[in-house]
């Protein structure tokens, strides 16, 4: 991991030196209380605190419906977090009301701006090209949530696209999002999915469609770019404080709130991250227009979970160079959360060498905050409950052995996480071309099993709460996307909802998505375009 040393001088340190002729001193599951009312949309309580922010953190927009608007999926988990009874999603005009075409007292409709380094460049001018944030609802125990509709049409940001999204990308996200909920994973919600006859253009005509997407924040590590390049140090210092009073009010008693605020970014981001590796998903454009400023994954595209584990993963198509690869990520997310500390320095500190020495010295926990994360995550896949040494080899040489014999990641842990019994170790070593690898990992494995006070049973029971029996395949989400365009036929979707956002359970009647991906699944590419 030199890359972490090498990113904290060329990363931070170039880009302070370039910048110093300007003058520059320079984020869980929430569950629906018992006693939560169950509301009609009108009786939701809105509120618009972003909106109150300055002009140029945003540019007021409505949305421009599709024709011929209607529901398609409807996910009563996430109405469940605002309260909202699911009969309200049986509404006639409710699709009107998710699209924005219909306003209800309160909305107050925006398009956020932001900027970001796309792949590594600095573009100036980002924002939500296709997404429009309708109101912030402020729930009975105080939460407040971004209702953001997606796909609503073109922006001031739009740069020439057409700000819609299409059905395909839609159920993408969709799933996705609940899908990492369901692995107990931070992320941005969807309460539902919005069809249409309306024709997009992209590579072919597609239909478009509408996500409403949920998330206490959609403020990007972008968003501090924006006001940073732009020189708009008043206006920095007031979206770090927007961000503090919105969601760490507690900072505010502290001495350097701002320091506080780029400490958490970067250890939940490492966390995050962390996360991901161990379940093995992709992003696919970790842009920091792409990143969550509550360390929320977010913006999900041309994503992909691991089917057979492969450390160099490149999930989308269109990442040439594989900048996103799946080995990749963590030092990404280093890089990612510099960008920030680097926007954030003219809040640090008067003096511009303290500033860069505070957030240096943040940026350099970074990699423990990962390891640490990671090693425990690992460990408990294992079913590994004390701290060994030598468990950091033995995870790196089970990952290793896996990845040269194309092991399958997800069965593969599902499959340790058995209780014990005689075809036990022959189901593993199945996974396996070369035997002897696996023969002498699993030695290795049942010795350091030994060195632990948990009886079999019980470990094998924790294992599989932590070991999902199923994640969101590419060819899954696939089977979905072709039912729903070619022949209207959404019950899949919901199937596989219910499905990934319980994913440790066995679900017997499914048990079909748990095997290997079909043939036909290698030939799925996923791209940008969306
Ligand atoms: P993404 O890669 O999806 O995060 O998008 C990067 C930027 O392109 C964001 O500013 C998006 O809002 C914008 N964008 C993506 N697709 C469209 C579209 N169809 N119309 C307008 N803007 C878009
Ligand atoms: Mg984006």
């Amino acid at each position: 991991m030199n890359f972490f040393i090498k990113a904290l001088i060329s990363g931070l340190a170039q880009k302070w030196i370039k910048h110093t002729h300007i003058n520059i001193w320079l984020i869980k599951s929430i569950s629906c209380p018992q006693w939560m009312h169950e509301k009609k949309l009108e009786e939701l309580k809105f509120e618009n605190s972003y909106s109150q922010l300055p002009d140029i953190f945003y540019s007021r927009h409505t949305t421009s419906p599709l024709s011929n608007q209607h529901l398609i999926s409807f996910n009563t988990a996430a109405a469940e977090l605002i309260g909202i009874d699911p009969e309200e999603s049986k509404r006639k005009d409710f699709p009107d009301i998710i699209s924005g075409a219909k306003h209800l007292e309160g909305f107050d409709p925006l398009a956020m701006c932001y900027s970001g380094h796309q792949f590594g460049h600095y573009v100036p001018r980002l924002g939500d090209g296709r997404a429009i944030l309708l109101a912030e609802v402020k729930t009975d125990s105080g939460d407040k949530w971004d209702l953001q509709v997606k796909g609503g049409g073109p922006t001031l940001y739009s740069r020439g696209s057409d700000g819609r999204a299409v059905l395909r990308s839609t159920i993408r996200e969709y799933l996705c999002s609940e899908a990492m909920h369901g692995l107990g994973i931070a992320t941005t919600r969807a309460l539902c999915i919005i069809g249409s006859d309306h024709e997009v253009y992209r590579e072919q005509i597609e239909t478009g469609a509408l996500l409403l997407r949920m998330s206490p924040s959609h403020v990007r590590f972008g968003s501090f770019e924006y006001m940073y390049y732009n020189q708009r140090f008043d206006d920095l210092k007031q979206l770090a404080d927007y961000v503090i009073e919105q969601h760490h009010a507690d900072f505010k008693e502290l001495d350097e709130p701002y320091l506080a605020l780029l400490k958490l970014v970067i250890k939940s981001t490492a966390e995050l991250i962390a996360q991901w590796q161990s379940v093995g998903f992709a992003h696919g454009v970790m842009n920091t227009d792409n990143m969550s400023i509550l360390g929320l994954t977010l913006d999900y595209g041309p994503y992909g979970f691991l089917d057979q584990y492969n450390r160099d993963f490149i999930c989308n198509h269109s990442d040439h160079e594989g900048r996103y690869a799946f080995n990749k990520q963590p030092d990404i997310g280093l890089f990612n959360v510099s960008c920030l500390a680097q926007a954030l320095l003219p809040l640090l500190d008067d003096d511009p060498d303290r500033a860069v020495e505070k957030a240096k010295n943040e940026l350099q926990k970074y990699q423990q905050y990962y390891v640490d994360s990671y090693s425990s995550l690992m460990r408990n896949k294992l079913g590994l409950y004390e701290d060994k040494i030598e468990d950091k080899a033995l995870v790196s040489q089970l990952l290793n052995i896996m990845h040269d014999n194309h092991v399958d990641y997800t069965m593969l842990f599902r499959q340790l996480s058995q209780a014990p019994s005689d075809e036990y170790e022959n189901n593993i070593r199945d996974l396996f071309i070369n035997r002897e690898a696996c023969d002498l990992w699993l030695h290795k494995y049942k010795q350091r099993i030994t060195e632990e006070n948990t009886d079999a049973i019980e470990r094998s029971k924790l294992m599989k709460q932590v070991n999902p029996k199923y994640i969101l395949r590419n060819y899954m989400v696939e089977i979905a996307i072709r039912k729903a365009s070619d022949n209207q036929d959404y019950s899949e979707i919901d199937v596989l909802l219910n499905l990934l956002q319980n994913p440790f359970e066995e679900h017997d009647d499914l048990t079909h998505y748990a095997g290997h991906p079909p043939e036909w699944a290698q030939q799925i590419s996923v791209s940008c375009s969306s």
